[in-house]
């Protein structure tokens, strides 16, 4: 982690890719994470459960979660590690998910990542 510098002030483009990079890339290394997740995969089967819904079999590969996670709700169990909340996709079902998440200027994937819209 870099020290911070009040005097130096980044383009608002930056403090907010850095702001979810941090909101989320720890969430997704915690051990009560990867137990939630582990525990949606395991309920589905390994199987894409949109495409299951289609009556596709197809593995999943991504842990989806339906109430997209930001920065008001990170801190919230009920929404992060509720796996009534999660739901095991693969990753054309998760882009199409997402394709409908527009008029954010970022979204945060699964893994952790930020893409910049
Ligand atoms: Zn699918
Ligand atoms: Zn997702």
């Amino acid at each position: 982690m870099q020290t911070r510098n009040s005097a130096e002030k980044p383009a608002l483009f930056f403090v907010e890719k850095n702001m979810a990079r941090e909101f989320a890339g720890n969430f997704y290394k915690t051990a009560a994470w990867i137990s939630a997740r582990n525990e949606c995969m395991k309920r589905a089967g390994y199987l894409c459960e949109k495409c299951l819904e289609k009556g596709l079999i197809k593995t999943g590969e991504i842990v989806h979660h339906k109430i997209f996670l930001d920065e008001s709700n990170i801190k919230n169990p009920e929404i992060t590690l509720n796996v009534d909340n999660l739901e095991f996709v693969c990753r054309d079902c998760h882009a199409a998910i997402h394709e409908k998440e527009k008029g954010k200027r970022y979204k945060v994937l699964e893994d952790g990542t930020v893409k910049i819209l």
